[in-house]
């Protein structure tokens, strides 16, 4: 059988946005989902088949590949009947199961073996961090409040051992099994135990504590390692930190999203810092010993006579280590000469003089390519 165009799979025009794409496969997954289509071969190909056209097409790289060069420019091959891409079930739900979201409900779980896994749901956390914690690398602890195993019951929602029994409906599987005679013959359908809700346990006598939910919320105090190099906008995921599963699943994960404070006096450019330091007239003109702030202590610098404003010094290593590597970023001082404005008379008649002076006469570096040139010579 030859293979769909991806663009058909998903229902989307050629020049689909990324998010047309992702609301499309969203609804294609949805769809064809199995735990809505249980044992329903031909929807279960179809819910591959938009994984695989997914997966190309929300990935820049394959999806213009894909484009000039078809199935064949991203490896996937035309033979064979039926869906004949590499992706298991597990491939799919481990890269793109939180599209499905929160709101999935009960299909937000896992299967193995087609036993369903009770998942518990990801939680997202921010976190401010201030200039010093981003250069050091922190240890945060946070307070969330969580789905737990519930203590009384060690999550199985049974007051008891003697109260959990195999589910009579499904014999422990988890699935039902129903047959239904149409026109077409007998049409055999499964679905997710609706005495058990997929558990395979039957319980008689429900725990108190936690009204045979196996979860209780709980105040929690997590510890979060965050490295150092970090910056506004990345995620750091702690596997099983979220919400427990009820009756005893696999926990969800807590998302750390990072978010910065700003500092009184650096800015941040990548792993570069940069400070805006302002000298006075005199200082500029016979040179100085400055104090300036580096990320956790101030550090003291030469200005050279007849420095000009607009010149950028360099401290080499004195950024931000980066977060995937052992670089470290600089911090470069932008230098101002500070111009003040109402002089009294007799600063005025010293300033009179030099007007005159041939010393005080522009004479501009025809090299200089200014601000953005200054820039740039450090930035690329
Ligand atoms: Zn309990
Ligand atoms: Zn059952």
């Amino acid at each position: 059988m030859e293979k769909r165009d991806y663009y058909d799979v998903l229902g989307v025009s050629k020049g689909a946005t990324k998010d047309e794409i992702k609301k499309a496969y969203r609804k294609q997954a949805l769809k064809y989902h199995p735990d809505k289509n249980p044992g329903d071969k031909k929807a279960e190909d179809m819910f591959k088949e938009a994984a695989e056209a997914y997966e190309v097409l929300s990935d820049d790289d394959k999806r213009a590949k894909y484009d000039r060069f078809g199935h064949a420019g991203v490896g996937s091959s035309a033979a064979g009947g039926g869906y004949s891409g590499g992706m298991t079930m597990e491939d799919i739900f481990s890269s793109f199961g939180d599209i499905f979201g929160s709101g999935f409900g009960t299909f937000g779980g896992s299967r193995s073996r087609g036993q369903y896994v009770n998942k518990g749901t990801n939680m997202r956390v921010k976190v401010k961090l201030t200039l010093e914690e981003i250069a050091k690398g922190t240890k945060k602890k946070i307070k969330i409040k969580k789905y737990v195993a519930c203590s009384a019951c060690n999550g199985s929602g049974a007051a008891d051992e003697q109260s959990i029994s195999t589910c009579k409906t499904c014999n422990g599987t988890g699935h039902a099994t129903r047959i239904t005679n149409t026109f077409l013959g007998q049409i055999q359908t499964s679905s997710v135990c609706p005495a058990c809700g997929g558990d395979g346990k039957t319980i008689t006598k429900k725990c108190p504590k936690c009204y045979g939910e196996g979860i209780v919320q709980k105040d929690d105090i997590v510890t979060i390692n965050i490295p150092a190099g970090v910056g506004k906008g990345m995620q750091i995921t702690v596997t099983g930190e979220g919400n427990a599963a009820r009756r005893g699943g696999v926990n969800g994960d807590l998302i750390v999203v990072i978010d910065e404070k700003n500092h009184p006096e650096l800015i941040r450019e990548g792993n570069d810092l940069i400070y805006n330091l302002f000298i006075s007239i005199p200082e500029a003109i016979l040179g100085a010993n400055v104090e300036i702030p580096i990320v956790d202590s101030r550090v003291k610098i030469k200005i050279e006579p007849g420095t000009q404003p607009g010149k950028i010094l360099r401290l080499r290593g004195k950024g931000l280590p980066d977060v995937n590597s052992y670089g470290r970023g600089d911090l470069l001082v932008n230098v101002n000469v500070w111009i003040p404005k109402n002089l009294n008379r007799e600063e005025s008649r010293l300033f009179e003089k030099f007007r005159e002076s041939e010393s005080f006469e522009p004479k501009p570096d025809k090299n200089d390519k200014g601000f953005f040139g200054r820039m740039r010579g450090y930035f690329e």
